[in-house]
């Protein structure tokens, strides 16, 4: 199990220094902000959607190595996606970590898996769920910035 953290700790790292999708879309349909105020975390997250699908996702931010690599992976994840597909890639995302008995199809979280030591570290959870919840904060049109420490819905 020890080498299999070792490879998650290198995925997170590795997308922490050369994030994935880390650019401003110009125009974009939709544009979201968040900030985990416990930590210092920001993203901005830019989509361009055609129809009910996420044609293009870019995000920008700044904060720790983790929440920086969860937007890096969440990007490469849902581009392409439909927004129904996202949806269900947020929730099992969020049941990873939060939820201990929650029945997740491995095959289905892929490359988000990676985070799933992240429970053990309560503190670190809202780093990587922010950027998830900045882009539900996009599809839904939210305009001003979401933070984690309030109840935005
Ligand atoms: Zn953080």
């Amino acid at each position: 199990m020890s080498d299999l953290r070792e490879l998650y700790q290198q995925l997170i790292l590795d997308h922490n220094k050369n994030p994935r999708n880390f650019r401003v879309l110009d125009p974009a349909d939709r544009f979201a902000e968040g900030y985990n105020p416990l930590c210092g975390d920001k993203v901005q997250i830019y989509l361009q959607l055609h129809g009910d699908r996420i044609n293009d996702i870019g995000f920008q931010g700044s904060g720790c190595a983790i929440s920086k690599a969860s937007a890096s992976l969440m990007t490469e994840t849902i581009k392409g996606k439909t927004l129904g597909e996202t949806e269900t890639h947020f929730k099992n995302f969020q049941a990873m970590l939060t939820d201990p008995s929650s029945n997740l199809d491995l095959d289905q979280m892929g490359k988000l898996f990676v985070f799933a030591g992240v429970r053990d570290y309560p503190t670190r959870i809202k780093c990587a769920t922010l950027s998830w919840h900045a882009l539900r904060a996009a599809i839904e049109n939210v305009q001003t910035p979401i933070t984690t420490e309030r109840d935005n819905s």
